[in-house]
């Protein structure tokens, strides 16, 4: 997608460990018009799939996912990072994340993901495929079908596709990073 290349181009900065920041228009401060062109890409992109709902985790994925929830009249449920106590019936699955480097239990309460949804994830960066696989996962244990997988950003050298592909999920990402080394950010052409 060429307006969310120019500005990662733009804005996007690399930090140590193959990270790359955009405080400046998705993960503090958000720019609305472009996620809602982002979202709509998605929606496009996944519109033949037979969604039911939409899937997401806190914090960074609630904005595009509900942009999507919005153009496809779907609900959207964010999967939480910590068991509530008042979580009843909560499906689980351990999540690490390199960013934080630290591990979470991702969790979802099975009254919104049940047997009957066909689930479309949307979350805001694709790296290693760990929060995929823990929603994958989350899936499983609930008896849904996952129909697709969307991503803004996939950061294409940390191989997350791969796990996603063991299962066989259709995946779309709106632009696709292959190296941040040096501090340069190298987009794939596609
Ligand atoms: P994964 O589980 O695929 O390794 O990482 C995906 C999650 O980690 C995303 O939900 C995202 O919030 C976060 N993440 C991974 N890499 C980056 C990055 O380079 N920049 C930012 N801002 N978040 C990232």
């Amino acid at each position: 997608m060429k307006l969310l290349k120019e500005r990662i181009l733009r804005d996007g900065r690399c930090f140590e460990g193959g990270i790359l920041k955009v405080d400046n228009f998705i993960n503090h401060q958000m720019d609305p018009a472009l996620m809602h062109a982002m979202a709509s890409e998605l929606a496009r992109r996944f519109e033949g799939v037979g969604a039911t709902k939409i899937l997401t985790v806190e914090a960074s994925g609630i904005a595009p996912a509900i942009m999507v929830g919005y153009i496809m009249g779907l609900p959207v449920v964010f999967a939480k990072k910590r068991v509530p106590s008042t979580m009843e019936g909560a499906l689980t699955a351990e999540v690490h994340s390199f960013t934080k480097n630290r591990t979470y239990t991702l969790c979802v309460s099975s009254e919104y993901l049940h047997e009957d949804d066909r689930v479309l994830f949307v979350d805001d960066f694709l790296a290693y495929g760990n929060a995929a696989q823990g929603v994958i996962e989350l899936a499983e244990k609930a008896g849904a079908e996952l129909v697709g997988m969307g991503f803004l950003v996939e950061k294409a050298f940390q191989r997350g596709r791969e796990v996603i592909a063991r299962h066989g999920i259709p995946t779309e990402s709106l632009a696709r990073i292959a190296s941040l080394d040096g501090g340069v950010i190298t987009l794939l052409d596609d």
